[in-house]
């Protein structure tokens, strides 16, 4: 079915701009007549973390299944599929001889995190998250693996109860404590916050370390770990070497030759292949959108009329001012992220610092999984009530007309929200994607402008035909961030974005953004993103979260970007420098020079 589907895309917006020429031959595995192929291979490395980039559809779950020895590539012939020992000789002279000898042996046990699915969880219903972790506990390293993952409170619960980030979690514990020789983590930081994206990206890091294995140095450099990751800063930290897949979603992809992480990734972000000489994509992904940049010349820029060349008109309203705020749930009830010290039965209480906002501007919300960010948004949304009473007010200090209007929320201001688990009523929605874009944001369609940079940038256009039902998480977050954006409102409050996007589609996301609700609407948005990388590129000011998740936490009035990003960094203890290429921020290893010195001037985030 994907095939079709990617047939029908003219959207094809990423499109490929020349192919190598021995695509016709050097066929990996084909799944079928018309089907998806994929053309070379991960090579994984003992001792090292190989990352695997690149967008969805394009055939990472494939490799690692090749490689996990579950799927025998048939060489592109479907109908006579090669015998394991032909695979061994086709391979001959490369790193993946000997791994598949071994594969063909059974000598390399293989542990894999799958991705994960609602499928998934449902199937795991009933059973206890000790047992399980327990049961597959061979490197007898249970308590310290689960401890590093923030699991230990969780032990007694039902799997099936987990909330998402909890959930991903436990699967990474449940593959980290297997005693196997290749371990393969398929999207392993989807649903977790920046914290517990890097305790992950340390556990699987440890894996390559010789004081976690009785064999000391010879073990560890005897392990071979895989990861698919889509969050750019997290993989390049996790990483040794990078491979990156390009090609057609849904029709076939090509795996690069293994690079070193920070080239592998600035090649997949300039779309452009150096050793190859190969240029894949006819546009690179970049992270500044600088109030300039509106009509330049990329994925869709170059398609504007002469007459549409100018910014819109950005009128500003001024300041808005909210008051201090604060909101307790009575019961931790929701399960999600209650910590240790949040017994069943107590409460949690969210401070909110008084601030303001302007016009053309994004405020990140930056902080912990259950802390209360959601909780805010729902605040400035109307949808639950401050506690404070009649202080409760906020008012626009515009002009001084408005200066004491009592708003008990932005609602009366107009504000288009997209909840972190996008509406339910969406996803229930029985007709196509252009039905629900026509009930919701009809007049906004016809907007030749949105059509351009918002429709087909975020490439919904292709996904018009398909039942609302059909939709991969990943098409439904575009569709849901398609229609916030075409709900006229002065504040948008956008929860969690980059969930079920690839990097590619975060990278575009960002920028559609932040292009259409400040460069081009000249309005405010509240955000909030787990990704650092989306984060930086469309934040102007940050909140940030301080306190214990699920007992009591406060966020802070806005504050500049460095200031806020550093004081985010320095809770996590985590310093950040810049690419000097496309200023993709990147983590320094902890304790590296740069990391010493950084933390020496208090500088946790190099801007620029
Ligand atoms: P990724 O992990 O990069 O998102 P996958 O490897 O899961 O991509 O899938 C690549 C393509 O292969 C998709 O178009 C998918 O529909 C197709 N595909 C995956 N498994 C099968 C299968 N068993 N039979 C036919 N096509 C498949
Ligand atoms: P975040 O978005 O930062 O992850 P939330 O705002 O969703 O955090 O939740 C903050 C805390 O409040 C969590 O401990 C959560 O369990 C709790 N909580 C959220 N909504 C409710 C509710 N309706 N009833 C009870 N507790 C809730
Ligand atoms: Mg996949
Ligand atoms: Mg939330």
């Amino acid at each position: 079915t994907c095939v079709n589907r990617a047939k029908q895309c003219p959207g094809e917006a990423v499109s490929v701009v020349k192919l190598p020429a021995n695509l016709e031959t050097d066929t990996t595995h084909r799944y079928g007549p018309n089907s998806f192929k994929i053309h070379g291979l991960p090579h994984p490395r003992p001792g090292c973390v190989l990352g695997l980039l690149g967008t969805n559809g394009i055939g990472k779950s494939t490799a690692l299944k090749i490689l996990s020895g579950t799927l025998k590539p048939n060489l592109g012939n479907f109908l006579s599929p090669a015998e394991w020992q032909e695979i061994v000789t086709y391979y001959r002279g490369s790193d993946l001889q000997n791994y598949f000898t071994r594969v063909l042996e059974n000598q390399l046990k293989v542990a894999v995190k799958p991705q994960l699915d609602a499928a998934f969880q449902r199937r795991l219903r009933g059973k206890k998250v000790k047992d399980m972790i327990k049961h597959r506990d061979e490197r007898n390293k249970m308590d310290e693996i689960c401890a590093s993952l923030d699991l230990m409170h969780l032990m007694e619960r039902d799997v099936g109860k987990l909330s998402g980030g909890e959930l991903q979690r436990f699967v990474v514990a449940c593959t980290l404590v297997k005693d196997a020789d290749v371990y393969m983590f398929d999207e392993a930081t989807s649903f977790l916050d920046v914290k517990q994206r890097l305790q992950v990206t340390e556990a699987i890091r440890a894996l390559c370390e010789k004081n976690m294995w009785e064999g000391g140095e010879q073990a560890a450099m005897s392990k071979y770990v895989v990861v698919v990751e889509h969050d750019l800063a997290i993989l390049d930290y996790m990483s040794d070497f990078v491979q990156c897949l390009y090609g057609s979603p849904g029709a076939y992809g090509v795996v690069t030759k293994r690079s070193n992480v920070r080239n592998g990734i600035n090649q997949f972000l300039a779309g452009y292949i150096e050793q190859e000489n190969m240029r894949f994509r006819n546009h690179a992904l970049t992270f500044k959108v600088a109030a300039t940049d509106f009509f330049v010349n990329d994925e869709v820029g170059g398609e504007l009329e002469e007459g549409q060349q100018q910014a819109a008109v950005v009128g500003k309203m001024g300041t808005i001012r909210y008051p201090a705020m604060s909101k307790t749930y009575s019961t931790v009830g929701k399960g999600e992220e209650a910590k240790p010290d949040s017994k069943p039965g107590s409460s949690f209480t969210l401070n909110i610092e008084a601030g303001d906002f302007r016009d053309g501007e994004v405020i990140a919300l930056m902080g912990e999984n259950g802390c209360g960010k959601t909780t805010f948004m729902e605040l400035l949304a109307g949808n639950t009530k401050d506690q404070r009473g009649k202080e409760s007010t906020i008012g626009s200090n515009a002009d001084g007309a408005d200066a004491d209007t009592a708003n008990p929320s932005l609602a009366s201001l107009g504000v288009s929200y997209k909840t972190q688990n996008n509406n339910p009523k969406h996803r229930r929605f029985e007709g196509t994607v252009r039905d629900l874009l026509e009930e919701t944001i009809n007049s906004s369609l016809s907007d030749r402008l949105f059509r351009l940079l918002v429709v087909r940038a975020l490439q919904v256009e292709e996904l018009e035909d398909l039942k609302v039902s059909s939709l991969s998480g990943g098409e439904m977050q575009r569709l849901a961030i398609t229609i916030c954006l075409g709900t006229p409102a002065s504040v948008y409050l956008i929860d969690e974005p980059s969930a079920g996007l690839d990097c590619e589609q975060r990278v575009i996301a960002a920028k559609v953004m932040k292009r259409w609700i400040v460069n081009h609407m000249g309005k405010t948005c509240f955000l909030v993103e787990h990704d650092f990388v989306m984060a930086t590129a469309m934040a102007d000011r940050v909140i940030v979260y301080e306190g214990i998740p699920g007992v009591e936490c406060t966020a802070t009035a806005p504050r500049n970007v460095n200031e806020g990003f550093n004081n985010f960094l320095k809770r996590l203890d985590v310093t950040f420098r810049r690419d000097p290429i496309n200023f993709r921020p990147r983590i320094n290893k902890k304790n590296s020079r740069k990391d010493q010195e950084q933390k020496a001037a208090g500088c946790y985030f190099l801007f620029d």
